[in-house]
């Protein structure tokens, strides 16, 4: 059994389970987070199924660059005016818990809580 056969993600891509999308083309889809942590709450993934950016080659950059640039896009499509976050979760340190490569895009009208460094 491949690694796809049962990736969560892979079955929004083959439409075996449902998902809320809100863009698609030939590489790539995006689609609501199920719990989302925020007004705007969405992810943005290859439709080819890589792990996580530690799985990520050079094979991989010119999907990842598409990717990266999709986010402003359908952040401001979504109605983040004045701006978002982007969050990869990579590997258990990371964080990670679907192990499809995956960009979070999170938004809301007021300041998002501080990640790094307390405010
Ligand atoms: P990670 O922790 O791997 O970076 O984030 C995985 C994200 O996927 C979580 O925010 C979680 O809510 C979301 N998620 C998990 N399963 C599903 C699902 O079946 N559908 C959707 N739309 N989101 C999911
Ligand atoms: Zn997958």
């Amino acid at each position: 059994m491949d690694e796809q056969d049962n990736c969560i993600f892979c079955k929004i891509i083959r439409e075996e389970i449902p998902a809320q999308k809100i863009y698609e083309d030939d590489d790539i889809i995006a689609f609501n987070d199920i719990n989302p942590a925020a007004p705007v709450h969405f992810l943005i993934i290859p439709r080819i199924h890589v792990a996580s950016l530690l799985a990520c080659d050079e094979t991989h950059q010119q999907v990842l660059g598409k990717m990266l640039l999709l986010a402003p896009t359908l952040a401001k499509e979504q109605g983040c005016t004045d701006g978002f976050r982007t969050i990869i979760n990579t590997g258990r340190v990371g964080g990670q818990e679907v192990y499809h490569l995956h960009i979070h895009v999170i938004g809301s009208k007021t300041r998002l809580p501080a990640m790094i460094h307390k405010d």
